[in-house]
């Protein structure tokens, strides 16, 4: 959280604005409120706070496997979720869906997995750091009974702060005591480089800065417990890596099979329905290399399709499972239908 508070701010201070200190302050607030927590819709003390599940469970063959919710951020779409279209097709885009035209919905959604010899989380959400709408994957596994020190196998997709910000916790100590750590090897050496040049992405240098800080902390406090992966490995039985590159150097989507039952885990491959699902040539700021990161984004959505596989994808509504399917040079969303006992 202050990393990115202190980041907007910044900005703001970097684009010169002649204002005074005071109301510089305000709209760093409301600029970090509507990006990081997002403005409730209705008063404190209804019923909106804590009522909706965090959890959903299923199966994955014999796997006992649940889509962890860490939490929602609502952002502005523009300039950063699409920063090379035209802002009134983005406009047009988020209207078509429904959704306001100013807020783009992003959920953070990691993946729990009990293969019967591992208890396996993949990504370990954002931590404290991107703001007060997230950081509730512990409650939430918990919900399922599954205790932190429970994870043996920590699995993550990239190093971004959103998805490796839950590993050191507030005070400092491992959230998941007890866990190895994978990633892939490109991942790995190109976060623990000395250098790490972000220089391609379309975002303020202040959250450069951010990103680099929290790679450096968080995957600093597990250098000891880290096992790095390749391409097309398995990594533990029932669970194989597939290369993702773009979106981060060494990004990487899982395959979990289980009993002749697949997932595919997309990681950052796509963000949502309404931009990159239905102009999979679009990019998001934060792509290291956007070319490679489209390239990746049809290669694997076009294997889904053609395969029929079920998928979660780490930002796509709770509960992110869902199937895609190709029309004309795009793609859609179909989220699988929601099993539950009322
Ligand atoms: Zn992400």
């Amino acid at each position: 959280m202050a990393w990115l508070g202190h980041s907007i701010l910044q900005f703001v201070k970097q684009r010169h604005f002649k204002i005074g200190k005071r109301l510089l302050s305000t709209i760093a607030l409301t600029l970090f409120l509507t990006l990081s927590v997002g403005i409730p819709s209705v008063a404190a003390g209804d019923w909106s706070g804590e009522s909706n599940p965090g959890a959903y469970r299923f199966n994955v063959g014999t796997f006992k496997v649940a889509t962890i919710s860490d939490g929602l951020l609502k952002v502005p779409p523009l300039p950063i979720y699409a920063p090379i279209a035209d802002p009134e097709d983005v406009k047009r885009a988020m209207i078509e869906r429904f959704w306001s035209a100013d807020e783009l919905f992003l959920y953070f959604n990691a993946l729990y997995i009990d293969t019967g010899a591992h208890k396996v989380l993949i990504d370990t959400g954002a931590g404290v750091e991107l703001g007060a709408g997230l950081a509730k994957l512990t409650r939430n596994l918990r919900s399922v009974g599954v205790q932190p020190q429970d994870i043996d196998t920590v699995i993550l997709t990239h190093a971004h702060p959103d998805h490796i910000g839950g590993i050191v916790a507030t005070d400092g100590r491992l959230t998941f005591p007890n866990a190895k750590y994978y990633i892939s090897d490109a991942e790995w050496q190109f976060w623990t480089a000395p250098t790490i040049d972000l220089s391609s992405l379309k975002i303020p240098d202040p959250f450069k800065q951010g990103i680099i800080a929290a790679a450096r902390k968080h995957l600093g406090a597990i250098g000891n417990q880290i096992n790095r992966f390749q391409p097309d490995q398995e990594i533990i039985p029932g669970i194989t890596s597939i290369a993702a590159a773009g979106h981060t150097p060494g990004q990487a989507a899982f395959r979990i099979t289980s009993d002749q039952t697949q997932l595919i885990v997309t990681a950052d491959v796509f963000f949502n329905e309404a931009l990159d699902l239905e102009h999979p040539e679009w990019q998001t700021g934060f792509d290291f290399n956007p070319q490679q990161a489209a390239a990746t984004r049809r290669r694997l959505l076009q294997q889904i399709v053609a395969d029929r596989t079920m998928v979660i994808a780490y930002h796509m509504p709770f509960p992110a499972l869902g199937h895609v399917r190709s029309q004309g040079d795009h793609y859609q969303w179909e989220p699988v239908q929601w099993e539950f006992t009322p």
